[in-house]
């Protein structure tokens, strides 16, 4: 199998990673010590800038408003998005690809205006009780004449603080399709509220806000899948996210493992520079060696989804996704941990880059279906297809 990047594909690289290294990078630090908050204006002209590059909306086609990349094309810009800390990379806003699917009604509402940047979207699945099972909510959507009426609670709906509209997966009637169905709601809307914004390990640009919804009126026009077809289109949001979490633990993996090596070539000890005690090469060995794993993995899960064409095909890149999501993200909390280590007391400290990833990447191990979830489907694609289906 070819991994060289065509000629197209290395500009994408080289244009993200000049944007990511002279517009982003300065800003972890005062980020970070801000709990997060990155100012308003400043985030607008940033927005601004990559709008300007063509590279906001990477996943939706162009006839709504996105930029519409490969699959191979969006790990290119996601792992340079994820040699960041604080969720910068966020800034090369990515609404999510199920979006597609909507009305042309809600195109024009919602979908056009979030891939050209004049709404935020969030999607809000997980529940107290509901989180890597999402098909047993306790939110209710309940027909009413020409509307729908919602009921419930949403947990960590991330960027619910900066968005105006959220996708919620509802629970409809048992007996039709899977149970569930999404529909579009204002958060504006009457009885929607924010009622908490707790605070989690890391200080990303954005929160994760709990949402109420009380007797929350919607007309049918915003329900945005079929009445029991939510669990399908939100397993194809998993799908696209999985794969470019693996993608941005490449990044953050590649950042760390540049700056640990710069720091252990000149950091000395015992009148060497640690580099240089098999130890210290002991932790960069391996790092190096499981990112090139992940990187392989990850780039072979989004080439298998620009060439499938059916759906035993999406099926394979389904498992592909679930191991490229578990061995990427686990290899980058590893390379942190490793990182960490390298620097020693400095870092141990909130400016250093190897704390604040050590910090932000135990998440990618919980999100989007924790490293458990993955194994389980991993082990029932193999008895279902054997080995060759899963790595061929
Ligand atoms: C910062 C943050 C942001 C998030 N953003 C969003 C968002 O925007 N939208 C959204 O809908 N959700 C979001 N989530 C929720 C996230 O997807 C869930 O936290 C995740 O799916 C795990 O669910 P849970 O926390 O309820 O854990 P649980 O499902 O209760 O799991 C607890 C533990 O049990 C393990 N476990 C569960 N089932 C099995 C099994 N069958 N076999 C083996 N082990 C198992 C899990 O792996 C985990 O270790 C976010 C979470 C966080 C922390």
């Amino acid at each position: 199998m070819d991994f060289t990047l065509s000629t197209e594909l290395i500009e994408l690289r080289e244009t993200c990673r000049d944007f990511v290294q002279r517009e982003l990078r300065p800003l972890e630090v005062e980020v970070e010590m801000a709990e997060g908050r990155l100012a308003p204006d400043k985030r607008k002209e940033l927005e601004a800038k990559i709008k300007a590059m063509g590279l906001h909306a990477s996943s939706l086609p162009r006839a709504i408003g996105g930029t519409e990349l490969s699959w191979e094309a969006q790990v290119v810009l996601q792992e340079e998005c994820g040699s960041v800390t604080n969720a910068l990379g966020w800034l090369f806003w990515a609404p999510a690809i199920v979006l597609r699917h909507a009305s042309p009604d809600q195109i024009e509402r919602y979908v056009r205006p979030a891939a050209l940047g004049t709404r935020v979207a969030c999607y809000a699945v997980t529940e107290e009780n509901a989180g890597s099972d999402p098909s047993k909510l306790a939110t209710t959507a309940v027909r009413d004449g020409d509307d729908w009426v919602i009921e419930g609670e949403k947990w960590h709906v991330t960027s619910g603080d900066v968005a105006d509209f959220v996708v919620i997966q509802c629970a409809t009637d048992p007996e039709v399709g899977d149970g569930n169905t999404l529909f579009i709601v204002d958060l504006d809307a009457p009885g929607v509220e924010a009622i908490e914004h707790p605070k989690y390990s890391h200080h990303l640009i954005d929160g994760h806000p709990k949402y109420a919804f009380r007797k929350v009126r919607i007309p049918d026009a915003n329900r945005f899948s079929e009445v029991g077809g939510g669990l399908s289109i939100s397993k194809e949001w998993f799908l696209h996210e999985r794969t470019m979490i693996a993608a941005r633990c490449l990044g953050a993996a590649r950042r760390l493992i540049e700056d640990a090596t710069e720091f252990a070539q000149n950091r000395v000890q015992f009148g060497e520079p640690i580099s240089e005690y098999q130890l210290t090469q002991q932790k960069l060995a391996d790092s190096v060696t499981e990112l090139w794993a992940a990187r392989l993995m990850t780039f072979a899960t989004a080439r298998a989804m620009d060439e499938a064409q059916s759906d035993e095909d999406l099926k394979r890149v389904h498992s592909k996704a679930a191991m490229a999501k578990l061995y990427a993200t686990e290899m980058a909390n590893r390379v942190a941990d490793r990182a960490v280590q390298i620097f020693g007391g400095r870092g141990y400290m909130r400016e250093n880059v190897a704390e604040r990833f050590y910090r932000e990447l135990r998440v990618e191990r919980i999100w989007e279906g924790s490293s458990e979830i993955q194994r389980v489907i991993i082990a029932y694609s193999l008895y279902k297809r054997g080995v060759e289906g899963l790595i061929l």
